[in-house]
């Protein structure tokens, strides 16, 4: 899948390209994240991207013809891709969002900077994504963050095993994680951890899961319409626990 960032600071996306998951995957060829400085774009001296509002107001608009002009350029070069604009004003980013744009062979991000980019924009663009309610100074984070969640979709970044079990996939968080040493201050590490009964363990996650979607984030736990024999079997568990716990 090849990632392209419209920016007028492509280090920061230079950067983020080095470490991690997303370095691992761009070094084993299964994504490309491009990096494109607007002011490549631009046709006078200065490379201006920006210019007063019409109208008047504070701030400074970027300018719409090294949008097209990239727009144009990619075009040629790669055919048509699909282009999202980082905007306080989108749909919020989530889990779901994610694994719809993976299944994109070829995704543009077009970061916006001080008062956002003339509107005219929009007729190259296919959707608006924010990832919060509150405003950035710049969408590369944006980018980053799009592009983190995202490539962790696209088959081959990282197990699929690991994946499905994540925190959203089922709507229910991931349960909780320990490692070595077994004892730290007195505090043990959960017995049925080292068990190997691969089933009972699967059981307790999925329960300690449960629990914890339940607690930090009913609203997720509301979402979730299908129960498989694990999640039953964790449902058994937890009730039997409870009544313990009560007794
Ligand atoms: N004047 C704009 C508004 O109030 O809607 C905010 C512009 S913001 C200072 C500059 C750029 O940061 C935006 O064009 C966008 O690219 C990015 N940005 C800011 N907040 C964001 C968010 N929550 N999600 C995604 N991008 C954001």
């Amino acid at each position: 899948m090849r990632f392209s960032v419209v920016t007028i600071f492509p280090d920061m996306i230079e950067s983020f390209k080095k470490f991690g998951v997303v370095a691992q995957a761009i070094a084993n060829g299964i994504i490309e994240v491009n990096a494109y400085n607007l002011r490549d774009f631009t046709t006078d001296k200065h490379r201006v991207v920006d210019d007063y509002p019409f109208g008047g107001g504070p701030g400074m608009v970027m300018k719409a013809e090294p949008f097209f002009r990239f727009y144009d350029f990619y075009l040629e070069k790669f055919g048509k891709p699909h282009v999202v604009l980082t905007t306080p004003q989108g749909r919020i980013f989530d889990n779901e969002k994610a694994m719809e744009l993976a299944q994109k062979e070829d995704l543009v991000i077009l970061c916006g900077r001080y008062e956002g980019i003339d509107e005219r924009v929009m007729e190259i663009v296919d959707e608006e994504i924010s990832i919060g309610d509150y405003v950035l100074t710049g969408g590369e984070l944006a980018a980053m963050v799009i592009i983190d969640a995202t490539s962790r979709f696209v088959p081959g970044v990282v197990d699929e095993e690991s994946v499905k079990k994540e925190s959203f996939m089922n709507d229910l968080l991931d349960h909780p994680v320990y490692t070595r040493p077994r004892s730290i201050q007195k505090k043990e590490v959960p017995e049925i951890l080292l068990s190997g009964d691969h089933e009972k363990i699967e059981i307790w996650r999925r329960k300690e899961a449960m629990k914890k979607t339940i607690l930090k984030r009913p609203d997720l736990f509301l979402k979730k319409e299908s129960f498989d024999r694990i999640d039953k079997l964790s449902i058994i568990e937890l009730v039997r626990e409870l009544i313990k716990d009560a007794q």
